[in-house]
């Protein structure tokens, strides 16, 4: 595996340390990589503050060229960038593919928007106009689920606003992210796009460094109360993007076998680490048996394996640390719930869990009442559809939700009642740059994608003169 470096100033840099990158799906070291000190992520923050007065004063379609030139490259070479994340992630193939290009595209249409000047008064006494300004540097802090994908949330529309950025992927999945840093380097003047590699050790810092005016931050809940907390000292804009316990709401009037396979997808995408899966299924007691032996069928016939092999449909957890935690989630299933599929870890080398079912289960299980992040589904039964979304709303999260019909008009009742930032109609994890994401409750603050999303790397100003 080639060497990697960082990204400080335009310059491919040696870490001052070094860390080794493992494999999920044999445990083996894929790479050693670069592991910067606190000196080199302040000389990260420097150098992007420094090209910030250029950067912000470049005319905004210019940026935008740039934005997707970085686009071009990302497709041109998303084959390499695929297997390097399917490597350190252990996704499928054809799943990091996806995500390598989605990001292509996230790059193009946030690339593509607009932040026109507003008047908000032209009168006899006063002309008033709305300005949206770059904020400075900014933090962009990267989860290890999906890499690439979060970051083409963030990259794009803080340079598009005029910020320049520092990146810091998360400390298992950061080949990836250092790669496309090394390919888009030249695509920016020196300074503006930063990328660091930690051990979990430096979010902190970037997060209280004085000379960060935001921080875009996607990762755990627990985390982001951190990030709130250490960005409160300088007032720091933030935009969290936390977790979830999504609820599937599986009414009485579905067709189990149609509906089977997109409530699979939605809980079993990327082995379920992904913020949005649904992590608690509620059916309905009319359909509830036949709905789990179809989604039993499919937990049977998913294909566990290494990612880089043809035909697999789940990889491994990404990391020993998720692993363990889904394997106490089992515990847990055994002793509250009935396994209806798969239950255990698989006996070979590498993070893998067998995709699983539990029924029979109800809140007061960990299970249902905490994030699993793992390829596990609780089913729960429910009886009157009231009772299901009280108790889908009983969560201090509040990220997504799906409602399961099909009376369509019955769905968008219930889905108006639902406590989420995003509630879906007969489909789960459907994401598109043009649609704004963001979560509820103690799932998020802030927006991302869409001129929403765009706005938050900006500071209103207004000017308002005398006539
Ligand atoms: P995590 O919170 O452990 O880490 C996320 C990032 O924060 C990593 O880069 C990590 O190094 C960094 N970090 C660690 N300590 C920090 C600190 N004190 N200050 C600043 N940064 C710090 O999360 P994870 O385990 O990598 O990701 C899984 C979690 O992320 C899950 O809870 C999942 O639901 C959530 N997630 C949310 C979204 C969303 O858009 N809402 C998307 C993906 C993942």
């Amino acid at each position: 595996m080639s060497d990697f470096s960082l990204l400080i100033d335009g310059k491919r840099v040696k870490g001052d340390l070094t860390m080794p990158i493992l494999n999920p799906a044999t445990e083996e070291v894929l790479a050693q990589c670069p592991r910067a000190s606190e000196a080199q992520l302040n000389a990260a923050v420097a150098a992007a503050k420094a090209a910030f007065p250029a950067w912000s004063a470049t005319p905004l379609a210019e940026r935008r060229t740039h934005i997707n030139k970085m686009a071009d490259v990302i497709e041109a070479n998303a084959a390499e960038l695929a297997r390097l994340l399917t490597s350190e992630q252990g996704k499928p193939l054809a799943d990091a593919t996806g995500e390598v290009l989605g990001m292509a595209g996230f790059f193009r249409y946030l690339g593509s928007l607009d932040l026109p000047m507003k008047v908000i008064e032209d009168s006899d006494g006063r002309r008033v106009e709305a300005h949206r300004r770059p904020l400075g540097v900014v933090g962009c802090i990267i989860p290890w689920n999906y890499p690439l994908l979060i970051l083409g949330f963030k990259l794009p529309p803080a340079l598009l606003a005029g910020n320049t950025v520092v990146v810091k992927p998360a400390p298992t999945t950061p080949l990836s992210t250092l790669r496309f840093a090394e390919l888009v380097a030249d695509v920016l003047p020196r300074g503006v796009l930063n990328v660091i590699a930690d051990a979990n050790d430096l979010g902190d810092v970037l997060t209280r460094h004085p000379d960060v005016r935001k921080i875009s931050f996607t990762g755990s809940t627990a985390t982001g109360q951190k990030v709130m907390a250490s960005a409160a000292q300088t007032l720091k804009r933030i935009t969290l993007e936390l977790g979830g316990n999504d609820a599937g709401i599986v009414l009485d009037d579905v067709d189990p076998k149609k509906v089977a396979p997109g409530i699979f997808e939605g809980a079993f995408q990327n082995s379920g680490q992904v913020c949005l899966a649904i992590k608690r299924l509620y059916v309905h007691e009319k359909v509830y048996d036949e709905l789990c032996d179809e989604l039993v069928a499919l937990a049977n016939n998913a294909v566990v394996d290494d990612g880089l092999k043809q035909g697999t449909k789940l990889g491994p957890l990404q990391n020993k640390m998720q692993y363990e935690k889904v394997k106490g989630f089992l515990d847990d299933a055994r002793k509250n719930g009935t396994i209806a599929a798969g239950g255990a870890a698989m006996d070979r080398p590498g993070y893998f869990i067998q995709p699983t079912i539990v029924r029979d289960i109800k809140e007061g299980s960990r299970l249902v009442d905490e994030e699993q992040f793992g390829p596990v589904l609780p089913l729960i039964k429910y009886s009157e559809a009231d009772d299901a979304v009280r108790r889908a709303n009983a969560t201090t999260y509040g990220l997504g939700a799906s409602v399961w019909s099909s009376d369509t008009d019955r769905a968008w009742k219930i889905a108006s009642q639902i406590e989420a930032g995003t509630v879906w109609i007969n489909k789960h994890l459907d994401m598109a740059p043009h649609i704004p994401f963001g979560g509820s409750k103690q799932s998020g603050i802030g927006t991302e994608f869409a001129e929403e999303g765009l706005a938050e790397f900006t500071q209103l100003q207004i000017i308002n003169a005398a006539r």
